[in-house]
């Protein structure tokens, strides 16, 4: 997956610093990013020597290090006509194996750029925020509400019935590949009821023997993707919610049309059923 990088980690402690010069910077503009595709279908970030050379760079705010890099996201407009090779690509279409570590910090720092963006002035009284320094935290300074970075759970379900796995299409969506069932969790509702409710919902059967598989932690919609397989109980036939999806079917284990992209935990799961290596021991009771 993207998270899933050769060396280094993802950093994410809260430092209160300023930017230098060879600091990598993430600007966002109308849900695009820029960056710069290398020959080689690499993508590379500006520094913000390259940045202060096309705009006043103000105060970037850091954000995290990545494989030893420091991270800033650029507070001011964003540059109009950057040059040598540097563009605007769109956050939701940037999928990238050559180059994971820019990938996963585009789409983190997407994340946090949403966050920020979104809670300059406090829910309760309208007044305006105050970064705290201290900690990843936005303070009102009138009423004394704080507001923390917001993850949002969602579930990813392969349901299977025995040697078949149900794969479906959104409807309505940009992404028109093989998907699998998936949903957000809400409030008051364990995981495990999600999926239960998100497959009753969208393809009208019953699951048990619920198993968690793995998580993914750059959803583009500030979420955090957990994914379970589970298996089909009772009826097969399928019934779609056609507001939700376009189709949706049963694939025998031996000729799944969607190969793994080394990308999203959706790909990844499919792959790992049609090895037979999938968790086969479930959640007790649910
Ligand atoms: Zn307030």
């Amino acid at each position: 997956m993207l998270q899933d990088m050769a060396t280094g980690r993802l950093e994410n402690e809260f430092r209160n610093i300023a930017a230098t010069g060879q600091d990598l910077i993430l600007c966002f503009q109308h849900g695009q990013v820029l960056l710069r595709r290398d020959a080689d279908d690499g993508l590379t970030l500006p520094t913000l020597a390259q940045m202060a050379a096309w705009q006043q760079p103000g105060q970037p705010r850091y954000l995290f290090r990545l494989q030893g890099e420091s991270v800033f996201l650029w507070t001011e407009a964003a540059p109009a006509q950057p040059d040598h090779g540097f563009g605007y690509e769109d956050v939701r279409r940037l999928r990238q194996l050559q180059s994971k570590e820019v990938c996963f910090a585009v789409m983190t720092g997407w994340h946090l750029y949403n966050w920020y963006r979104t809670n300059r002035l406090c829910g309760c009284c309208g007044t305006a925020t105050e970064h705290a320094t201290g900690e990843r935290m936005l303070r009102c300074p009138n009423c004394g509400n704080m507001i923390f970075p917001r993850i949002s759970p969602a579930v990813i379900v392969a349901v299977t019935d025995g040697d078949r796995l149900l794969l479906s299409k959104y409807a309505g969506r940009a992404y028109t590949h093989y998907a699998l069932l998936a949903g957000y969790t809400e409030i008051g509702e364990t995981l495990e009821q999600t999926v239960h409710r998100e497959v009753l919902e969208e393809v009208g059967l019953q699951v048990t023997n619920i198993r968690y598989y793995k998580s993914q932690p750059w959803g583009v919609d500030g979420n955090v993707l957990m994914g379970f397989f589970c298996d089909v109980q009772g009826s097969t036939a399928i019934q779609i919610d056609e507001t939700e999806l376009s189709m949706a079917d049963w694939y025998d284990r031996h000729g799944l049309p969607a190969q793994d992209d080394g990308i999203s935990l959706t790909r990844e799961m499919i792959r790992v059923f049609s090895e037979g290596k999938e968790p086969k021991s479930g959640i007790p009771g649910v």
